[in-house]
């Protein structure tokens, strides 16, 4: 089955007699003894298996763990540790879990942030108790670009140095990271799997159902930030469209970024499918799309950028991305005084309203 086919089929697991085409919520928590049967919606519930499934195919992987919120399930990897574990991570990780390891996890994980688009810092960076190294590519908010293969290099000659990636930008459509020597790929469903801005949601697949899996199975089960039912439903549904919109928001995508390059109102553009990221090969080789959010400087202060963005009629100014709806934010007003985003940086999330649109309104806005 290729992806379109198993986006609309793996996600179905019905034992209903009556055989209704979609699976059906299954909102009881608990489950009548019997052999093989599920106990308990915390540990397993039909839609929650159904989903996992559905994940797991789509991204290669062997099993797949559902989580809560994005957040909840990068914190499941850290929980997964032990005590005391060196970890890798990107200097410009998405902030909230950038968040975890430099509060929650004081203490109790060391972390070296490194420059990720130079890997050799990944092998200058290792220590004799490095037990994970995480990626994220593209990036938050500059799409910078990870050579996945390359990263996963630095590290092969210590197995026992899990590789996660935060995927949630490229989606399973445009990269497989377990096929590029990741041994788990993490999502927030949140963004493009959903797809529609009304479902939090996170997502872990392995390439190999190891002791670490294990250990994360456990957190999820026992730490118990899994979703609803009803979230479980949600995504499924929204999954068996994801191929179609992702190809819409990239193809917007390239566009606005192209139209953006010209305008002279734009200092900068930041997206991996023009020729001037310096990611571009890199992007080109790994992804087979680039992805529906891009970023770009405006030429003005951050009054003047906020200014133009009030402007907008369709870029909704809000945070988060991946729905079917364009969202714009500068990124520096969202992410606090302390941040190293510049601030006229734009972020866009490149929606699916029509493209004539869509550059009508940037006209309108950006001067
Ligand atoms: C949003 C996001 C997360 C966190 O996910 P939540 O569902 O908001 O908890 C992690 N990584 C990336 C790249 C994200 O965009």
């Amino acid at each position: 089955m290729r992806f379109e086919t198993v986006a609309i089929h793996a996600g179905t697991q019905v034992t209903d007699s009556r055989k209704p085409v979609t699976q059906p919520i299954t909102l009881s928590t608990i489950f009548e003894h019997q052999e093989d049967s599920l106990i308990y919606t915390r540990a397993s519930n039909p839609n929650r298996l159904a989903l996992e499934n559905l994940l797991a195919k789509l991204e290669k992987g062997r099993d797949a763990a559902a989580f809560s919120s994005g957040n909840a399930a990068g914190m499941a990897v850290f929980q997964a540790l032990p005590a005391g574990s060196h970890v890798i991570a990107p200097e410009d990780m998405y902030h909230g879990l950038r968040l975890q390891l430099t509060e929650l996890y004081k203490g109790k994980l060391e972390v070296s942030f490194v420059d990720m688009t130079r890997p050799e810092e990944i092998g200058k960076a290792l220590r004799p108790h490095t037990a994970l190294l995480w990626l994220e590519t593209p990036s938050n908010p500059l799409l910078k670009i990870t050579d996945i293969i390359a990263a996963c290099q630095q590290v092969k000659d210590v197995p026992s140095i899990k590789v996660v990636c935060d995927n949630t930008f490229a989606t399973p459509v445009f990269q497989n990271p377990l096929d590029l020597g990741a041994d788990i790929v993490m999502h927030s469903s949140t963004k493009y799997l959903g797809g529609h801005s009304d479902i939090l949601g996170g997502a872990l697949i392995t390439k190999e159902e190891d002791a670490f899996w294990e250990q994360i199975r456990l957190v999820q089960k026992v730490g118990g930030a899994v979703p609803s039912p009803f979230d479980c439903y949600y995504l499924t549904r929204s999954i068996k469209t994801l191929a179609y919109r992702m190809k819409g928001h990239a193809e917007h995508a390239g566009i606005i970024a192209t139209y953006l390059e010209n305008h002279p109102n734009v200092q900068r553009v930041f997206y991996p499918g023009v020729k001037s990221h310096e990611g571009f090969e890199v992007a080109s080789a790994q992804m087979s799309g680039f992805g529906g959010m891009l970023s770009f400087l405006y030429n003005g202060s951050a009054e003047e950028t906020d200014r133009a963005i009030r402007k907008l009629k369709y870029f909704t100014n809000a945070t988060s991305l991946g729905g079917v709806e364009s969202l714009i934010e500068r990124r520096a007003a969202v992410e606090g005084p302390d941040t190293t985003t510049p601030q006229n940086l734009v972020r866009v999330s490149v929606g699916l309203e029509h493209l004539d649109d869509l550059l009508g309104d940037l006209d309108g806005a950006l001067g």
